[in-house]
């Protein structure tokens, strides 16, 4: 009975105390170790659909889907058979390949801004790649970006960041030199006269503006009205480029991406997660005339060895060739219906909670709210979080470790799916 059970975690327990050995704090990626939140992580055996299993043979409805790539779901078979087929032809060559052409094709049709795209191997590099070219192409070196953001483990991003290192309440990061940080202007999210005073003070150094068109490691917090319309405005006036960093927001919240849902069209994206369907996989593109600063057309330098591998692009390819207008039709469907009872269970339990949501990406702030912003976002109580994200595990349900971090609803969570999340999540509520 999924409504009684709770988490074993022996074998879990041991595999991590061996990894710790061998791994720094046994993770290859902080949040995993489930530091903050005091239990033993759920070490991985097999997903399949909305569904993970773990090494001590439980089994749960998944919300983190890897952290925002499997918007099909785990082990989706099409992406499965793709991968098999193209695997026994060869994992990487170092030489070009069709398929990066038909990747790079169906991105370009999807995306507004994208004319030409480069791919990369991460979110991370393509967002460092994308603030190398802006630099070179502006001859500016400041950017900017907001507070409780995350754009990857690239210096010059890594002030005030959100995700893994608002989980971990970890202040700007050690390593960083004082003269690369000291060119990143960090605002508050949403505040669009913060950044124009930045712009009046610092307009002819800023690059660009760097922004989560819809933040997601925060919490998610979507951009109010006239938000990102304000940056493209304020960009445009300084000679400054806008680049939305769409590795989350990328073809989750909308078949042509965040900037189809809001109108808004950046000069550069940066993409990741989705567009790997589950491989490692980054992209960065835009307007043609920028790009073609990046080697071989221009000057400014970005290669990769792996970059363009086959199975990364068949494993996207497929993924993208998935979502259909249904696709997002049934994620928006059923992601609204769990909030719709989140919300309910949460007033009958007398818990306050906040639901911010932009399509799939929904998240349950602990807090009377509204959310705005990282500070407002800062208020969602970590004890009860806890308890919160404790319970939902011992219920048979997988969410984020960190009240930064949102759900993600894939296109395989059925109906009956929705259902026991949100008879689990009333039982976690009136456990408060
Ligand atoms: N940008 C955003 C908006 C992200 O959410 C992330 C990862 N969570 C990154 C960049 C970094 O991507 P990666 O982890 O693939 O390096």
């Amino acid at each position: 009975n999924q409504m009684k059970s709770v988490r074993r975690d022996e074998r879990s327990r041991e595999a991590f105390e061996e990894a710790k050995q061998y791994i720094p704090g046994g993770v290859n990626s902080p949040v995993r170790a489930f530091k903050t939140v005091g239990l033993t992580p759920v070490y991985a055996e097999r997903g399949e659909g909305s569904r993970l299993y773990d090494i001590d043979g439980n089994s749960f409805i998944d919300y983190v889907g890897s952290w925002g790539p499997l918007i099909m779901g785990h082990a989706h078979p099409k992406v499965v058979q793709a991968l098999q087929e193209t695997a026994a032809r060869g994992t990487s060559f170092g030489a070009p390949t069709k398929i990066e052409t038909e990747m790079a094709k169906l991105v370009v049709e999807r995306v507004p801004s994208i004319d030409i795209v480069r791919m990369v191997n991460s979110g991370t590099e393509a967002t460092m790649s994308a603030i190398r070219l802006a630099r070179g192409y502006t001859k500016r070196n400041k950017i900017l970006k907001f507070e409780g953001s995350y754009h990857g483990h690239g210096d010059s991003l890594l002030i005030k960041a959100g995700s893994g290192v608002a989980t971990l309440g970890l202040p700007d990061s050690p390593g960083v030199p004082e003269s690369i940080a000291s060119n990143t202007i960090t605002v508050p999210y949403n505040d669009l006269e913060a950044v124009k005073l930045a712009f009046e003070r610092f307009g002819e150094d800023i690059s660009c503006i760097i922004v989560e068109p819809v933040a997601g490691n925060m919490g998610v917090v979507p951009p109010q009205e006239g938000f990102l319309q304000g940056l493209r405005d304020v960009t445009s006036q300084y000679g400054a480029l806008l680049i939305f960093d769409e590795v989350m927001t990328g073809f989750r919240v909308h078949m042509n991406c965040a900037q189809g849902r809001y109108g808004v069209t950046p000069d550069l994206t940066c993409l990741g997660k989705v567009i790997g369907g589950g491989l490692p996989v980054g992209a960065y593109g835009g307007k043609r005339e920028i790009m073609e600063q990046i080697a071989p057309t221009g000057p400014i330098y970005q290669a990769g060895t792996l970059s363009g591998n086959p199975l990364a692009m068949v494993a996207g390819f497929t993924t993208l060739s998935l979502l259909t207008p249904e696709v997002y039709d049934r994620l928006e469907t059923a992601a609204a219906r769990l909030q719709a009872g989140f919300e309910q269970n949460a007033q009958e339990a007398g818990i306050p909670l906040t639901i911010n949501r932009v399509g799939s990406m929904v998240c349950p702030f602990l807090t009377e709210g509204p959310v705005t912003n990282y500070d407002t976002a800062k208020l969602s109580d970590m004890e009860r979080f806890k308890s919160y994200f404790g319970g939902m595990l011992n219920h048979g349900i997988s969410v984020a470790p960190s009240p930064f971090e949102g759900m993600f609803v894939s296109a395989v969570h059925s109906d009956e799916d929705i259902d026991a999340t949100i008879a689990a999540h009333r039982e976690v509520m009136k456990s408060l």
